[in-house]
């Protein structure tokens, strides 16, 4: 058992920083606690890695790479990565457990949806290791000439606390099948997960140092990694504030960037939709992962004919969300990540009301048992009466709270749907199958959903239009992200270069 698994009689989980293979503390030996949000009572001690421990791992991380990691075949790496898919599934109920203690999410979240969607993004990728293929190019002449596509090295990897271990499964599975190595730092506010797969990496055989897991804060061990100059690649799922930050930093050292920012989608129901499964929909898009969510529909349009009867369903329906113990498998929304996320949903809500805007549910903290008074809750809450262009609508809030705004007609709903910097997913709800795809190559953003909302698939691309970012994840995109183009020339004449004659 390795020093990272111990569990003291305080129930307190310990973990330390791997690297190269091994459990080791942070060579400043700080650490940092923390909390489950439903309780507030700390769940991990967690060794607090630092710039040196970031030198540390990105070092391993290149030895690993020069050494046994590109000599491997791709149908090994393909192989490793399919029996990382294994282990996981084997722990998938441990997993899951502690992913709603570290983040909150509700129990059925984290078994259902995130943990079988970490096992499909490496069984996914684990199959796409053999088929990373260059191309023969017509050049004319006796001439052949064709393409490689290699890894880009030693990659950065810098995650959020909404999907802490899919996040990571998003970053690692496609950079790993491309055979590049990785340094991987989670959020501070769920290292948990994240560390527990570095366990499950050693129980794949993976190569000591392909993998790195360095847990500590954004500002030194986040800022020593994207502008570290050993490394090749930088990816980043955040805030737009520091995604900036992120790509100033690379600029420096001309390190490659890929970034998945934040989101403020337009959820768009029209007047020949399907009420009740645009309510549902609507639901799905705002208070699934209590709001904490890049691609929420955070702003829902409605036409003006269906306000009325749309919004009756929305609040009934609503008011029945079984808001408490994430652990309980009838919960559907647990705890925000932290009391700063809660505080900053609570700031939005007096902004959103000196705006002018109305709740038309939630807005508070709920009541909950003794138990649960120190955790991070607050209720779904619905905002009418709001226009497009106040702050609560531009925003990205990043809880359980929606804007809605209502529309006329087509022209007046592209126009005020599109009016936001970000540009990640956005949803329509008609039975107007013409409608429906005009709306969808009108709309300026990486993802559309048309009468549903939320759905993922690891073979499907994800990813922003505008200030939500660059690059694509998932899907034969995501290649593009971990490899690099090398254009192969070869001479087939057999004769010299006749330029300079003899
Ligand atoms: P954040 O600061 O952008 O955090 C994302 C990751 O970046 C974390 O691992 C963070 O480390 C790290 N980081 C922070 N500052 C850094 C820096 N200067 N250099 C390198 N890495 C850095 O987001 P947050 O503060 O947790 O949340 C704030 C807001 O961001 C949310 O309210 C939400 O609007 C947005 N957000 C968006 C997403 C998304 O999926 N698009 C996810 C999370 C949050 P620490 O954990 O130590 O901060
Ligand atoms: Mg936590």
């Amino acid at each position: 058992m390795s020093s990272a698994q111990q569990v003291p009689s305080n129930n307190t989980r310990r973990y330390q920083l791997f690297i190269d293979g091994k459990w080791v503390d942070a060579e400043s030996g700080k650490t940092f606690e923390t909390p489950n949000p439903s309780t507030g009572e700390t769940l991990a001690e967690v060794a607090e890695g630092d710039k040196a421990d970031i030198d540390k791992a990105v070092a391993a991380a290149r030895r690993a790479y020069e050494g046994k990691w590109s000599k491997m075949s791709a149908r090994d790496r393909g192989r490793l990565l399919y029996k990382l898919s294994q282990v996981i599934e084997q722990h998938a109920g441990e997993l899951a457990a502690l992913e709603t203690a570290d983040n909150g999410k509700p129990i059925r979240e984290s078994t259902y949806i995130d943990i079988p969607q970490v096992i499909e993004n490496f069984e996914y990728f684990a199959g796409f290791a053999t088929k990373i293929e260059g191309e023969t190019i017509p050049v004319p002449g006796q001439m052949l000439n064709y393409t490689l596509r290699e890894p880009l090295g030693v990659c950065g990897q810098i995650i959020p606390w909404n999907f802490p271990l899919l996040m990571a499964a998003w970053k690692l599975a496609p950079a790993l099948a491309a055979g590049n190595t990785v340094v991987l730092k989670p959020a501070e506010q769920t290292p948990v997960t994240a560390l527990e797969l570095g366990k499950l990496f050693q129980e794949a055989d993976f190569p000591d140092g392909v993998v790195n897991i360095v847990p500590g804060f954004g500002e030194t061990a986040g800022a020593a990694l994207a502008s570290h100059p050993g490394i090749d690649k930088i990816a980043f799922t955040g805030s737009t504030e520091v995604g900036k930050i992120i790509a100033h930093s690379a600029a420096d050292n001309l390190t490659k960037v890929s970034l998945e920012l934040g989101g403020k989608a337009p959820n768009i129901v029209f007047a020949d939709a399907d009420m009740e499964q645009a309510v549902s929909g609507a639901m799905m898009g705002i208070f699934y992962n209590q709001g904490q969510v890049c691609c929420a529909g955070s702003r829902i349009f409605l036409h003006e004919e269906i306000k009325d009867e749309f919004l009756e369903s929305f609040k009934a329906r609503v008011g029945r969300i079984k808001v408490g113990d994430p652990t309980n498998k009838e919960t559907l929304m647990g705890p925000q990540v932290s009391s700063e996320q809660l505080d900053r949903i609570k700031s939005y809500v007096d902004i959103a009301k000196n705006e002018g805007a109305t709740v038309l549910a939630g807005g508070c903290p709920p009541q909950l048992d003794a138990d649960f008074q120190k955790g991070f809750f607050f209720q779904p809450t619905i905002f009418t009466e709001v226009k497009n262009s106040m702050r609560v609508a531009q925003e990205e809030i990043f809880g359980p709270v929606t804007s809605v705004i209502t529309f006329k007609d087509e022209d007046d709903l592209i126009k005020q749907a599109n009016d936001t910097i970000f540009g990640l997913s956005a949803g329509i709800w008609t039975k107007d199958i013409t409608r429906a795809h005009r709306f969808a190559r009108a709309i300026k953003a990486g993802t559309v959903w048309i009468n549903t909302f939320n759905m993922f698939n690891a073979a499907s691309p994800f990813g922003g239009y505008k200030h939500s970012g660059y690059g694509r994840e998932m899907g034969k995109h995501a290649l593009e992200l971990y490899t690099q183009v090398k254009s192969v020339w070869v001479d087939l004449s057999g004769k010299p270069m006749g330029w300079y004659g003899k």
